[in-house]
């Protein structure tokens, strides 16, 4: 099963990581993100997979079509274009789809 395995590699994360996060930022998660740029902690193997899966490395992907701002979830985009460019129109630039 690919999730098992995907557990295994996670379990292989030198410790040094958590020490790091520790004093960085006094969170005391169990399960450290191996992202060395994101400081995430969980305290339960199924958030940091969530978190890997769904938030973690991912490229942000939707692009505002108004600005340079970039964000991995179309909504943000959205919501981000109403608050920012009030009299603009709402549409989301889809970044994997258009090269
Ligand atoms: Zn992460
Ligand atoms: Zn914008």
């Amino acid at each position: 099963m690919a999730i098992t395995a995907a557990f295994d590699f996670y379990e292989t994360i030198p410790r040094r990581l958590e020490a790091n996060q520790i004093a960085g930022k006094g969170q005391r998660g169990k399960y450290i993100c191996p992202n060395p740029n994101c400081a995430r902690s969980f305290n339960w193997k199924g958030n940091l997979t969530r978190h890997l899966k769904y938030e973690c490395g991912l490229q942000p992907r939707f692009k505002c079509p108004h600005c340079h701002y970039c964000c991995k979830v179309k909504g943000d985009v959205s919501k981000h274009i109403v608050r920012k460019h009030k009299d603009a129109a709402v549409y989301v630039l889809d970044i994997f789809n258009s090269s």
